[in-house]
């Protein structure tokens, strides 16, 4: 059974296996998503993602051992703050507020944590992070993040003309139209494109965590101007961002059940 943590009383929580039982913890981030999407988007999509996931997982397996932790809204956005409205942690900051969290969580005879990333900025913290976490007290930490935006039934959902959509694009703009259109203004819409001075460098992985050394600036319009989104986001919708969502759900279910099956090591100390 997937349920909310906060909604459990204190006996309710003693009842738990806290053995078997996986805690995800939603991250997003606070940060500007250009003139047309709202600075929470990816807070609002790590507070909905939960809901799919559940609905997904309805279908594998109705018993699945989860509860699903608060959101941190907040999380690693420096490449933003240039932008009005961003906030951000500074790493160690970041790191020491989600250690001592799961530290508590640990505490209680839990083992399995799920860190839902639903910003790629905080991912190489939550990396680090949760190979410590293994060692300082034998629990297991997984991050997950759904790769859906890759996945074709999702890239089908992007206008054709719009070549290149990442941050703030037509895909979150789509996502978040799904869950509160009413936050979105597409009229304000405009397009960014990468003009960073790394653009074609193939040592330097633009898209994977661990070298996301990019700033908002980098990404800007036809003229110039920076922008802080990659994309046209006119073309979006909340049907589309509903396929995006599902989508991405159903991207988790494997490897969920493998954290599910997850077999525990007896504690060890050499
Ligand atoms: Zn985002």
């Amino acid at each position: 059974m997937i349920r909310y943590y906060r909604d459990l009383t204190r006996k309710e929580m003693e009842a738990v296996d806290r053995e078997r039982t996986v805690v995800m913890i939603p991250v997003g981030a606070i940060e500007q998503h250009g003139s047309q999407a709202p600075l929470g988007t990816d807070m609002m999509i790590a507070e909905a993602m939960p809901e799919y996931i559940r609905k997904e997982m309805e279908l594998e397996d109705p018993d699945y051992p989860m509860l699903i932790f608060p959101v941190i809204p907040v999380g690693l956005s420096v490449e933003h703050l240039n932008f009005c409205g961003s906030v951000s942690f500074k790493p160690d900051t970041y790191y020491h507020l989600i250690y001592d969290i799961a530290e508590s969580i640990a505490h209680h005879g839990f083992r399995k944590i799920a860190f839902l990333v639903c910003h790629g900025g905080n991912r190489p913290v939550l990396d680090v992070l949760s190979r410590q976490l293994r060692h300082d007290f034998g629990i297991y930490p997984f991050v997950l993040a759904s790769g859906a935006f890759l996945h074709p039934e999702v890239q089908a959902t992007i206008s054709p003309e719009n070549s290149w959509d990442f941050h703030g694009g037509e895909m979150e703009t789509s996502m978040v139209m799904a869950i509160h259109p009413e936050t979105v203004k597409l009229n304000l819409s405009e397009t960014g494109y990468k003009r960073g001075g790394y653009a074609g460098q193939k040592a330097i992985n633009f898209s994977s965590a661990a070298a996301l050394n990019w700033m908002g600036e980098d990404l800007q319009t036809e003229d110039g101007r920076p922008i802080g989104i990659g994309g046209d986001p006119r073309g979006a919708t909340a049907e589309k961002g509903e396929i995006i969502f599902r989508r991405s759900a159903k991207e988790l279910i494997p490897a969920l059940l493998s954290i599910r099956d997850w077999k525990m090591e007896p504690q060890q100390k050499r």
